[in-house]
């Protein structure tokens, strides 16, 4: 789940493998390790935490020009250095780096130890090691081909081994791998990020696909040893994308980046002849998106989020049934497809493991599923009945910032697109654009303001637990900014309909608990306010979110953020930025490390 890269060319392979490390630290992990083949031999080095301390265990780097790397995010066994990847097969002749989870790895493990091989560390990877080892006859390819029928669950594997240095070869079941092409230089990732700064040259593999490279050539094949042809592809990101360009942390820069990314995401989709949206990637005639009856999303976390409040938009607005699910609830209650139905599956990585097996699992059962994904070529990007790419350029910090606002964006086009071809006419269409139009301002009106969210935040971020409130559409505001603060300032706060604290959340209420209630000026003001003056009345701390020049609800809160008054729909944009804010400036204040928070990941290729 977490990062794999591979090497080999005429540079020295730690180097490169240290760099490549590095641009994946943003995925999250809890120890790294390399392994570097030699004339004799290879050399592994392993270090829990971060990769600066595996980088100063290899010092001036080990001499070799072919190795691999991980990042690990520990999912079987403790994070210690025995546990961290590579793992070998106790002989120093095979090594591999793996993602993802071997699912029937205790009872390959037990046949093993039978036949006297000694497991060193408590994963479900290194079954893979001594498999290799075990099965070897002529060649490493020969032998990952043996033993790829045995591994049961997801993989990406990378592997070497002592008898044929200068070589390495991969396999993918449910976790990526990318091939980079560069002049007499070959490379094997996870990720384009850990290869974008030698070469924009890439294959993506299948599942089902192995690869072997060297340092002039690559070969892709599946498990029977048939040659797979694949494209060469153009990354289009740009270097300085994942890079911070002067801004403190990744989500710092993603924050700020939501100004020109909301307008990406609009690029090319808004019509304003016909005043309607324009989703090419949809793959779907105009007369088979009218007999759409119901919309269903499925997602997990923030994009989970995103996919409420683009329910809630595609109900009221365009008037269709729609509702937005946990993928991994999903996947496993059987799931009926009614007729007419259409299916988004979100995922900003478009690897997310829940998301892509309730997706698969739906359209076993015929359902059309599009994706709605940012990482071109991804998965569900691929699998998909076609789909929407958010196009917000590459997102580094583990909270997600950007593609929430960019998946909304293109909710709202889709909206724009059913509305109009039912009953919006072309002036509700106009009136809708603009609005949606208006977003890119309006945030850079709150994000110059953002030293006002800085000053909550140092008053705030001593506070222990935290609800977030909101009703409508920015109910799912609130439990996004409940999320954010989690994910990043380990602060426990919970989301809830402002409605619902009276249900059982207002026992929490006391002196000691703040309550950010999210209060744009719509039909359900009012009755906030009446939320709000509840938990007043139990001593609770109150912090708003109200629009410019509301203060009737200034008078009531402790302290209030207000952003710019607008059109009701598009608040969600405009309540989320500062919400984000708040948990950055929280975590900071705490002294955490906000783009690589702890425990988590940035793409969650396991369930
Ligand atoms: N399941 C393996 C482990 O726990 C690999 C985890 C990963 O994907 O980083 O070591």
């Amino acid at each position: 789940m977490c990062g794999i890269v591979g090497y080999c060319g005429p540079k020295a392979a730690s180097q490169v493998l240290i760099e490549g490390l590095k641009r994946l630290e943003y995925r999250g992990y809890d120890s790294a390790g390399v392994c570097i083949l030699k004339d004799s031999g290879f050399k592994v080095i392993r270090r829990t935490g971060k990769i600066r301390n595996l980088q100063e265990a290899l010092g001036d780097g080990e001499a070799g020009n072919c190795g691999i790397g991980h990042t690990r995010w520990a999912t079987h066994g403790e994070v210690t250095e025995e546990n961290a990847h590579p793992h070998t097969d106790g002989n120093s002749e095979f090594a591999i780096v793996h993602n993802g989870i071997i699912e029937n790895y205790q009872m390959l493990k037990d046949d093993l130890e039978h036949k006297g091989r000694v497991f060193r560390s408590s994963t479900d990877s290194e079954v893979i090691a001594h498999l290799l080892a075990e099965h070897y006859r002529d060649s490493l390819e020969q032998a990952l081909r043996d033993i790829i029928p045995l591994l049961k669950g997801t993989y990406g594997i990378a592997a070497v081994t002592s008898r044929e240095p200068g070589k390495i070869i991969g396999a993918r079941n449910g976790s990526p791998l990318v091939i980079g092409i560069g002049e007499g230089e070959m490379f094997l990732a996870s990720d384009v990020t850990a290869v974008l700064a030698y070469t924009k040259q890439v294959v993506y593999l299948n599942d089902g696909e192995m690869v072997c490279i060297t340092s002039d050539e690559y070969r892709t094949c599946d498990v029977h040893d048939r040659i797979i042809k694949k494209q060469v592809e153009l990354v289009e990101w740009e270097l300085e994308a994942i890079e911070k360009q002067g801004f403190k942390s990744f989500m710092e820069k993603e924050i700020y980046e939501q100004v020109d990314s909301v307008q990406r995401a609009c690029q090319g989709r808004i019509n304003p002849e016909a005043a309607t949206g324009h989703l090419g990637g949809l793959n779907m005639l105009p007369g088979e998106l009218r007999e759409i009856e119901r919309i269903r999303v499925i997602a997990a976390g923030t994009s989970y989020h995103a996919g409420m409040i683009g329910c809630y938009l595609l109900e009221k607005v365009a008037r269709i049934p729609s509702f937005a699910e946990l993928s991994s609830e999903v996947r496993y209650k059987n799931p009926v497809i009614e007729p007419h139905s259409l299916y988004f599956a979100v995922s900003q990585s478009g690897e997310t493991a829940d998301t892509l097996y309730a997706m698969r699992e739906l359209q076993r059962k015929g359902a059309k599923v599009l994706g709605l994904c940012n990482v071109i070529g991804s998965t569900i990007a691929r699998e998909s009945d076609g789909g929407v790419y958010l196009h917000s350029g590459p997102e580094i910090a583990v909270a997600s910032t950007k593609a929430f606002t960019s998946q909304l964006t293109i909710f709202y086009i889709l909206t724009l697109l059913f509305a109009r071809m039912k009953h919006y006419s072309l002036e509700d269409g106009l009136k809708f654009i603009e609005a949606l139009e208006s977003v890119p301002g309006h945030l850079q009106t709150i994000l110059d303001r953002a030293h006002q969210v800085e000053a909550l935040a140092k008053k705030y971020a001593g506070f222990k637990d935290f609800l977030f409130l909101g009703r409508g559409i920015n109910y799912p505001v609130a439990l996004e900014g409940a999320l954010k603060l989690k994910e990043i300032s380990y602060i426990h706060a919970e989301g809830y309909s402002a409605a619902e604290i009276k249900h059982g959340p207002i026992a929490l209420i006391n002196e000691q608990t703040p309550s950010l209630f999210i209060v744009p000026d719509d039909h359900l003001r009012d009755k906030i306010i009446s939320n709000m003056k509840e938990v007043k009345a139990r001593r609770g701390k109150l912090i708003a979110l109200a629009v410019e020049g509301d203060y009737g609800v200034a008078d009531i809160a402790d302290d209030t953020l207000f952003v710019p008054r607008a059109h009701e729909l598009i608040y969600p944009f405009l309540m989320v930025v500062p919400l984000q804010l708040f948990a950055y400036y929280c975590a900071l204040e705490l002294g955490c490390n906000v783009d690589q928070p702890r425990n988590l990941a940035k793409s969650v290729t396991v369930e």
